[in-house]
């Protein structure tokens, strides 16, 4: 049994409601914004793994992606997913490609327990996963 993990990041609520995300949510801590809407916030990673690296955060209190997707409602979901795809366009990858990618749990490293989308662009990305 895993043990000692920060409080959400087994991908269950409760909502932590100091991580860092919610700080961000709330404006007390800044970003890079890039988007914002009712649904969805997308920013700047602070530590890039690629040219391009975006953060897409959902405006509500779900800690992974198992929370969001099985208590979210139908509009926040659909809100959601719906502004992925305006920021994917409208920052200019559809020819080059992009990647998405939502760590969900322990053996994927989330670190920050509230959802959230990674995308990555701007070079080509390599295999899907570090062996
Ligand atoms: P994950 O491992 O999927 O939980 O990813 C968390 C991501 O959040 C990492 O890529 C971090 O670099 C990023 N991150 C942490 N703090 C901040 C912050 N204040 N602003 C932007 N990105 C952040």
């Amino acid at each position: 049994m895993i043990t000692n993990l920060p409080q959400g990041v087994s991908g269950k609520p409760p909502y932590d409601d100091n991580n860092i995300f919610a700080r961000i949510l709330r404006g007390e801590v800044p970003c890079r914004k890039v988007h914002d809407d009712d649904f969805a916030l997308a920013f700047h990673d602070i530590n890039p793994q690629a040219p391009a690296h975006i953060l897409v955060i959902p405006k509500g209190r779900y800690v992974s992606f198992a929370d969001f997707s099985s208590t979210a409602s139908d509009e926040e979901i659909l809100g959601f997913i719906r502004a992925l795809g305006t920021i994917a366009r409208g920052l200019g990858y559809e020819e080059s490609g992009y990647r998405l990618l939502a760590n969900a749990g322990p053996d994927s490293h989330q670190e920050v327990p509230h959802f959230h989308v990674h995308l990555f662009a701007g070079k080509p990305l390599g295999p899907m996963l570090v062996r």
